[in-house]
């Protein structure tokens, strides 16, 4: 929420306004793994329109204003809080991110292999990453039915 580094909570994890560095410049947490996608602006449009479709509701039933009035107060609104409340959520999206899918942290989705953790925790490997770390790849044979 104040676009600092969740492992560190001193570095910025942000370049500009939405865009993403590389890492952070104090701890060397890398951020290029994490890819927020469209999730901030699916909750940005969750939370903007609730609050203004209750607003214009309640403005509706207690003074039933002409629709020149909705027009001028919720389009503003709209566009100013959409583009306010974007980076605030971006930056939790990133930190959840982080402490659920690390990229980084062995043994953790989306994080390398560790050997030491016992077979149900380790990552299933596909045919390529089996490859590169000169592992026989697992294939699948479905026999068709007689
Ligand atoms: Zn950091």
């Amino acid at each position: 929420m104040r676009g600092r580094c969740p492992r560190c909570g001193v570095g910025r994890p942000f370049d500009g306004f939405l865009d993403t560095s590389d890492g952070c410049g104090v701890c060397g947490l890398g951020f290029g793994g994490h890819d927020t996608g469209d999730g901030p602006a699916v909750f940005g449009i969750l939370v903007i329109g609730a609050v203004v479709v209750g607003l214009a509701l309640w403005l509706e039933l207690a003074l039933a204003p002409p629709t020149w009035v909705h027009l001028v107060l919720w389009t503003p609104l709209i566009l100013l809080g959409s583009v306010a409340i974007l980076r605030p959520l971006k930056g939790v999206t990133l930190a959840l991110q982080y402490k659920f899918r690390s990229l980084e942290e062995p043994g953790r989705p989306g994080g390398p292999e560790r050997e030491d953790l016992p077979l149900p925790r380790r990552r299933l490997l596909c045919g390529d990453q089996a490859a590169s770390m000169s592992l026989k790849p697992v294939s699948l044979r479905i026999r068709p039915s007689a």
